[in-house]
């Protein structure tokens, strides 16, 4: 491409809506807060649903080491929020015009909302969880996903989710539009399907960072914080976030352990689901979690 010609078509992708600096920055910060407003009332929900702490954060015997925030990290929090935000104004934008996608009220219908949502969810892994094994492969490691990996116990909801390489970010962002994208030309995907995606996706990711013992399935689509705590432990396993099946058939599937945890089921290639069974009797919520070695 000519260099004449690749100018423009960077001014396009950078700034689509053709934003002067203020309504940019603006529009940045409404970005921000949303997400920030959004991530505090999910971790909210689940206090007060008093979802339980995961097995490694309430042994007494073997305290858990958080990593603090270093320069690099909030410097790639900076960088990354602006890939975000360019991503989010190419998505508005193509919502926007394109004659694909349905975005009145009356259109909606069951395979462009609920059958959208799942191809989205379910086409975004089938991408991910290879690219996610291809920035373990040693040689390309130490560049870009380890940043990620210097939490082996995330906590921090966003700020350890968001807290990654922005190559690492850009993976993550195409694979999520290859998700949406799919959905789009398979379904019809709704506007408002796409709203309530990202929506889900980000309070998903957000919560697979945090301390909190949520899990959940249906229809293959098996979403575990214990399963990516497992991943930051060991990082040659569970590389999928929401279809564990890529695991499965990739061979990198690994169940939830930790002393005195046993899943009561064998791993199942489908809807797999780990129950926690502690081997002492239980006399409460917490004493459920941190059940004596065996
Ligand atoms: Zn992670
Ligand atoms: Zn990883």
């Amino acid at each position: 491409m000519q260099m004449d010609a690749l100018l423009p078509a960077l001014q396009r992708f950078v700034n689509p809506w053709e934003l002067d600096v203020v309504f940019y920055l603006a529009g940045w910060l409404v970005t921000r807060v949303g997400i920030g407003f959004w991530d505090n009332l999910v971790i909210g929900l689940v206090k007060a649903a008093q979802v339980k702490p995961l097995p490694t954060r309430t042994d007494p015997g073997k305290p858990v080491r958080y990593m603090a925030m270093d320069a690099i990290s909030w410097w790639y929090l900076g960088i990354n929020s602006f890939l975000e935000w360019t991503f989010v104004l190419n998505l508005l934008h193509f919502l926007w015009h394109s004659p694909a996608v349905p975005k009145q009220l009356t259109a909606l219908n069951p395979l462009n909302t609920f059958a959208g949502l799942y191809v989205m969810f379910a086409v975004m892994d089938f991408f991910y969880a290879p690219s996610h094994r291809f920035l373990h492969w040693t040689p390309v490691y130490p560049y870009v996903h380890k940043h990620h990996h210097r939490q082996v116990f995330p906590a921090q909801g966003y700020l350890d989710a968001g807290n990654e390489h922005p190559v690492d970010q850009i993976v993550g962002l195409s694979c999520t539009w290859l998700g949406v994208y799919a959905a789009v030309h398979l379904t019809g995907a709704h506007a408002l399907t796409i709203f309530i995606f990202f929506n889900l996706h980000d309070a998903l990711a957000m919560l697979n960072h945090s301390p909190y013992d949520v899990e959940f399935s249906i229809l293959g689509f098996t979403y575990s914080v214990k399963a990516h705590e497992m991943h930051h432990r060991m990082f040659t396993t569970n590389y999928a976030q929401y279809f564990m099946f890529w695991d499965h058939v990739m061979g990198t599937f690994t169940d939830y352990h930790y002393r005195g945890f046993q899943p009561t089921q064998a791993p199942k290639p489908l809807g797999h689901k780990v129950v926690n069974q502690p081997t002492t009797k239980a006399t409460g919520s917490l004493r459920t979690a941190t059940a004596k070695q065996p």
